[in-house]
């Protein structure tokens, strides 16, 4: 993003706009993070914005500022389209090509609203008319931070943006560990603090609001992860029936794949998880060091993401997708042993 698009940006917003903000399928604590803090920045400065998700998130997440306000795209599909057709601009966030929205992708497709994409993600499409796209980044979150910075109003960061902006950063950076995770990083959440991010509710909120069937769920994912030493890789799966004994509720499964990295001299972890009602395998893949698991998941499971952290998805069975990994995995052998 040039300072020319941030000027044009600032004249932009500088009269009432109708603004949607987007995010992807699944929205995780990035998605839902940014386009709150976005949310509550652009109402701040007077435009009428309206959140929309393609789909639900899970329960962790419903207690953010401003969530109760969010339109979910599958459920009030109507007052969703309207808001869409009806926008000035739509900011995507946290995403980069459309079909990453799920069935919002071809409402999107048709609208002439100004697009503005705010994104981490690699190999961004060409759809929007002002992009940030900064694969470095640590999440979506602090390009928000640093897009109201840009606009010279971190003035206006109250205690809502802040904790929304604090989630985000918090859980794409594995809670400030990944290698993505900078001093510059840290020093942005350090100004989220002094602005109201309450950092001990944010991570209790996420973290410590298990239910006993999620604990029990994951000691059937842990008592099903297998490992392969030869590869330097290890995999978990869960049946349908599986996520069905523990009572399986949306983002019970969220984290589960880093058990499998968290092994000693395991540098490649996945996770599939049937899906009957949509009949596919929907594939974590984490990765440690430089194995890309973007292009692992571009490659071999319709998907993509991050170098460590990707996912994708199997028409296949379950077992016929784990044998399908297994059989790639003779072509990585170099590369994971490097790591
Ligand atoms: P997760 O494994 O947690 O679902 O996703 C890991 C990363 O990969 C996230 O950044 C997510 O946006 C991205 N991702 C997940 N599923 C897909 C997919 O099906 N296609 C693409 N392109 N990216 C995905
Ligand atoms: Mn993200």
């Amino acid at each position: 993003m040039t300072n020319h698009d941030i000027k044009d940006i600032k004249a932009l917003l500088s009269s009432s706009k109708k603004i949607v903000i987007v995010t992807h399928k699944n929205p995780d604590g990035d998605a839902i993070g940014s386009s709150l803090a976005l949310f509550h920045y652009l109402t701040k400065l007077n435009h009428l914005v309206t959140v929309v998700t393609p789909n639900d998130y899970p329960n962790f997440l419903k207690w953010v500022p401003g969530e109760d306000l969010i339109l979910k795209f599958d459920l009030q599909n109507d007052q969703s389209s309207k808001a869409i057709m009806q926008a000035d601009i739509i900011f995507t966030l946290d995403f980069n090509a459309f079909h990453r929205a799920g069935d919002m992708e071809q409402i999107l497709n048709t609208s002439s609203a100004l697009k503005i994409m705010i994104d981490h993600h690699q190999q961004p499409d060409g759809y929007a008319k002002y992009t940030y796209s900064d694969v470095s980044m640590s999440s979506t979150c602090e390009m928000i931070y640093n897009f109201i910075e840009m606009l010279d109003d971190c003035n206006l960061i109250d205690s809502n943006i802040a904790t929304a902006i604090y989630l985000g950063i918090m859980t794409d950076t594995g809670s400030f560990r990944f290698n993505s995770t900078t001093s510059r990083t840290h020093q942005v959440i350090a100004n989220l603090i002094d602005k109201g991010a309450d950092n001990t509710f944010i991570h209790n909120q996420v973290y410590d609001t298990n239910s006993y069937n999620r604990l029990q769920l994951l000691g059937c994912a842990l008592s099903n992860l297998k490992i392969l030493p030869e590869f330097r890789a290890a995999y978990i799966t869960l049946t349908q029936a599986e996520l069905q004994n523990f009572d399986y509720k949306k983002g019970d499964t969220e984290g589960f794949v880093n058990y499998a990295l968290s092994l000693e001299n395991v540098v490649l972890a996945a996770i599939f998880i049937e899906d009957l009602q949509q009949g596919i395998i929907k594939i974590s893949l984490r990765s440690k060091g430089d194995f890309s698991v973007n292009l692992m998941s571009r490659h071999h499971f319709n998907g993509g993401g991050h170098t460590n952290a990707a996912g994708g998805k199997s028409d296949l069975n379950i077992s016929e997708t784990v044998e399908k990994f297994i059989s790639i995995l003779p072509q990585y052998k170099a590369a994971l042993h490097e790591v």
